[in-house]
């Protein structure tokens, strides 16, 4: 069995969050909403680590999609590349498609996150949050004139939550993600709308937050500090 890695990860909120709802009215800014809880959704989750993670290795390759690496086809990848129906090296069109793969394989980012060849490594939970709302009024102003614009007065509700959690699982590159988390604590990301004015500001709490590697014998998971993982 591949090693397992279960986290979970605390992130202060010191000014409240807004990941965007359904848009009923134009003037107000909603939260999203399920039953009684707002909801940062898994995906908004896998979002914001994979940016985190394309800054961290600020590749430009990467940012190309990986269209012409330099990449070694050794035949070390054969088996992934035949499942995937790019067997056939004498086909340029495949050769091609067969270095995008490489390369995508050799990439954190696809690897973590996942590719259009293969999945993600990773897998986030939805974070359910029982908090109250700010809501608060704010004013258009006008670009030219700046004054503010009649009748341009728009409503912002944001979650009064100065934490929230995430569950994740991480199946491979394990140091890739404990990089990515390092970065997340010392830099912070966003979450949600609002950037621009400091809302949904979110750092991780390196000392709050655990991690638990799944025994292959009895797949219990001990939880200890992000602290104790040593790369
Ligand atoms: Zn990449």
């Amino acid at each position: 069995m591949k090693e397992v890695y279960l986290f979970k990860l605390k992130f202060s909120t010191p000014y409240g969050l807004r990941v965007g709802g359904s848009k009923e009215d134009i003037n107000v800014l909603t939260p999203l909403k399920m039953d009684e809880y707002y909801v940062i959704p898994w995906s908004s989750w896998k979002g914001i680590f994979r940016r985190a993670t394309e800054v961290l290795i600020a590749d430009p390759h990467h940012f190309n999609g990986h269209e012409d690496d330099n990449v070694v086809d050794d035949g070390s990848l054969d088996e992934l590349l035949k499942a995937k129906g790019l067997a056939d090296k004498s086909n340029e069109k495949v050769k091609k498609e067969r270095k995008k793969f490489i390369a995508m394989w050799n990439c954190p980012v696809e690897r973590l996150y996942g590719s259009e060849y293969f999945a993600s490594a990773v897998t986030f939970s939805d974070t359910l949050i029982s908090s109250g709302i700010n809501d608060r009024a704010h004013v258009v102003i006008d670009r030219k004139t700046k004054k503010a614009k009649e009748r341009h007065l728009f409503r912002e509700q944001i979650i009064n939550v100065s934490s929230v959690s995430v569950k994740v699982i991480v199946r491979d590159r394990i140091g890739d993600w404990f990089k990515t988390l390092k970065f997340l604590s010392e830099v912070g990301t966003f979450i949600g709308g609002g950037k621009s004015r400091g809302i949904g500001y979110a750092m991780l709490d390196w000392k709050e937050s655990e991690y638990a590697k799944v025994d292959a014998l009895t797949r219990r998971a001990v939880f200890r500090p992000l602290g104790d993982f040593k790369l």
